[in-house]
């Protein structure tokens, strides 16, 4: 990865001082803007694309938030901080930063509160299917695995999935809200303006250098400039060499826009700021909806089962290409198997497990003895290697089934195991920039995807949004305290 030099304060001319500037307008931006505005600085969004969003607007809408908001009390769930804590230190490590994870999960109510003043509404309504956006615009939901082992025996489930108020994807809708209160705050957001580097003043980040279609800018912060310009995706080079199990020519399973490319992270580290956990990221390969496909079961290329099917999509998909080479089926039949909206099909059908694994190029005695084994104990309604809970235990290609089949997710076939980088700037837990010796670099956050942040290893749908608004709202705060005393 090449760093951005930095430029020296003494080699420009500020066309302009603010408070507090903020690099890119996605989830975390947009939050550090508000939350800078709120602490009464004046403040500056600069944005490469024509107008805010980010991946973010793409996104499925999930923010992970917990301890007892406002929605859960209404769907009738109890919650506290430390049951939100417990469940994510196991399903986001190991590694998880503590006290990142304590501050979280305390101002976690007071988070959605938050959302919810700046306009993003959220509706009183439970959805059964986990793990992805609801269909309808139901606002609570499971989406990192809270009622699956291991997770159920280190906390009490809880679903912590909130969906702004909107039919299906609601991340464009939430894009929306938080624009329109970015837009109605007083601060100014430059578009099509891209930042090229940063202005730094003995060690001290003290500006940034933008460039758009009328020719450079450069904007001097008096608190600090907040970096939100999303992770690393789109620049191949970084994800070779940080991420190589995720590096494959197939365009879909980048999550992200193109301006994911890493130019956040590159500009930090030109200014002194050391990287983390840059070999982290999400790697989704959803089994559904509907949940009850997980009565299937998935195996690898020995023909064993490696994980529970029940658990959150992410577990699985990061499970399946680390662990087991992306060379997976999920076997299946035709009472299981139901036509779904991401385009699962039945590959292979066979009569029994022999012909099915002469078919898949498995061993056939050990894919038959992990049929066979399975299939006793999902009779039982026990499932003693992988804890998948009763209700999607179901004996396979058996009457009335007419035969068994798969559905091929290997990873050089058709299956997306949809995947956005996690790593990037150290930070401390108001989101300043750390370098190696953990000092921060005065003057210069770090937020959204640009930062490594909560999820140290593995990820549970709406963290990213939700660390992204919450530690940029911390970040801008922090900003903005910093300008006042300065
Ligand atoms: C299909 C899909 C579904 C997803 N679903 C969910 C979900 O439900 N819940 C969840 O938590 N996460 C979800 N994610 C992931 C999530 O959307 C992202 O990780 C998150 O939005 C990142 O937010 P961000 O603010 O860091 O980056 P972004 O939202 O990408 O914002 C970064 C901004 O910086 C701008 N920028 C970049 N470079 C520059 C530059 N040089 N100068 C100025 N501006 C620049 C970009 O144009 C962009 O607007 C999903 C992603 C996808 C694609």
């Amino acid at each position: 990865m090449d760093p951005i030099a930095t430029v020296d304060v003494r080699e420009v001319t500020f066309d302009e001082t603010v408070d507090v500037v903020v690099v890119g307008l996605g989830v975390a931006g947009s939050s550090a803007v508000l939350g800078a505005v709120e602490a009464g600085a004046d403040v500056v969004g600069i944005e490469r694309a024509a107008g805010g969003g980010g991946t973010s607007a793409l996104s499925g809408g999930l923010i992970y938030l917990g301890g007892g908001t406002e929605l859960q009390r209404a769907c009738g769930f109890t919650d506290t901080p430390g049951n939100m804590v417990a469940f994510l230190r196991a399903a986001l490590g190991p590694g998880v930063d503590e006290n990142r994870l304590t501050a979280y999960c305390e101002g976690s109510a007071g988070h959605f509160d938050w959302l919810v003043r700046n306009g993003v509404p959220f509706k009183a309504k439970f959805c059964e299917e986990p793990n992805r956006e609801s269909a309808d615009d139901a606002g609570l939901l499971f989406s990192g695995g809270e009622d699956s082992y291991p997770f159920d025996e280190v906390a009490t489930p809880v679903p912590r999935g909130h969906k702004p108020q909107w039919t299906d994807s609601a991340g464009g809708f939430l894009m929306e809200r938080l624009g329109a209160a970015v837009d109605t705050s007083g601060a100014r957001v430059l578009t099509d303006a891209g930042a090229r580097s940063l202005v730094v003043d003995d060690g001290e980040v003290v500006g940034v250098v933008v460039t758009g279609d009328g020719g450079d800018r450069t904007v001097r912060a008096r608190g600090g400039v907040v970096l939100a310009m999303g992770g690393f995706i789109h620049n191949d080079t970084m994800v070779a060499e940080f991420c190589p199990a995720a590096h494959r020519p197939n365009p879909a399973w980048r999550i992200g826009t193109p301006n994911d490319d890493g130019r956040g992270i590159r500009l930090g580290v030109g200014a002194g700021a050391a990287i983390v956990r840059m070999e982290t990221f999400e790697c989704a390969l959803p089994l559904g909806p509907p949940h009850r496909m997980a009565r299937g079961i998935l195996v690898n290329q020995r023909g064993e089962r490696f994980i529970n099917e029940d658990t959150y999509t992410g577990r699985i998909g990061l499970c399946a290409l680390t662990e087991q080479d992306g060379q997976v089926f999920m076997i299946t039949d035709d009472v299981i198997h139901e036509r779904n909206p991401i385009g699962l099909r039945i590959g292979f059908a066979a009569e029994g497990p022999d012909e099915l694994a002469r078919d898949l190029g498995l061993p056939a005695e050990t894919f038959a003895r992990t049929v066979g084994e399975y299939n006793a104990a999902a009779a039982r309604g026990e499932d003693p290697r992988f804890h998948k809970r009763p209700p999607f235990l179901q004996p396979i290609g058996v009457p009335p089934a007419s035969g068994i089949g798969a559905v091929d997710l290997r990873v050089d076939r058709d299956a997306i195991y949809a995947t956005f980088t996690l790593g990037g700037l150290a930070t401390d837990v108001d989101a300043a920039a750390c370098r190696e010796d953990g000092t921060s670099v005065a003057g210069l956050y770090a937020v959204g995807r640009t930062a490594a942040s909560l999820a140290a290893h593995n990820y549970a749908s709406g963290i990213s949004l939700g660390d992204g608004s919450f530690f940029g709202r911390r970040a801008g705060h922090h900003a903005a305290r910093r300008a006042k005393g300065a």
